[in-house]
């Protein structure tokens, strides 16, 4: 996908600043941060969205959850909550077409969303 952005962030092509790496999954800071911690966690497979999800990569989203979950302890924010987004399409704001998770965190978020 040499066209992709978080794909060249995955080959260090684009830098970012890595709080998690093992060889299926990347978590990494998010350029325009929403709340104090606003962290995106992609696998490393080029995976467009969560309408492409089945049970041959369901796998590595089983993964990326248990390592967010690691991630909000790592980052103190387990105790008072946070949030995990993804967004879908056009409809749902997906602006980079890579699967990404966002885990939000570090103040009180508001709901519903926009
Ligand atoms: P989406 O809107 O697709 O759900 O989320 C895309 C996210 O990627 C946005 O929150 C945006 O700030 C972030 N983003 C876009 N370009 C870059 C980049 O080059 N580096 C990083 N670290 N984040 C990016
Ligand atoms: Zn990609």
């Amino acid at each position: 996908m040499g066209d992709c952005l978080f794909c060249k962030i995955v080959d260090g092509e684009i830098p970012s600043e890595i709080l998690y790496e093992d060889e299926r999954v990347l978590a990494f800071k998010d350029v325009n941060p929403q709340a104090p911690v606003h962290i995106l966690v992609i696998p490393k497979e080029h995976i467009e969205s969560m309408n492409d999800i089945d049970e041959s990569n369901s796998h590595v989203i089983g993964d990326i959850f248990a390592i967010m979950r690691g991630l909000a302890e790592e980052l103190g924010i387990e105790k008072d909550g946070y949030r995990v987004v993804n967004n879908c399409g056009r409809f749902g704001g997906q602006s980079v077409s890579h699967i990404h998770f966002h885990l939000l965190g570090g103040r009180q978020l508001s709901w519903p969303p926009g």
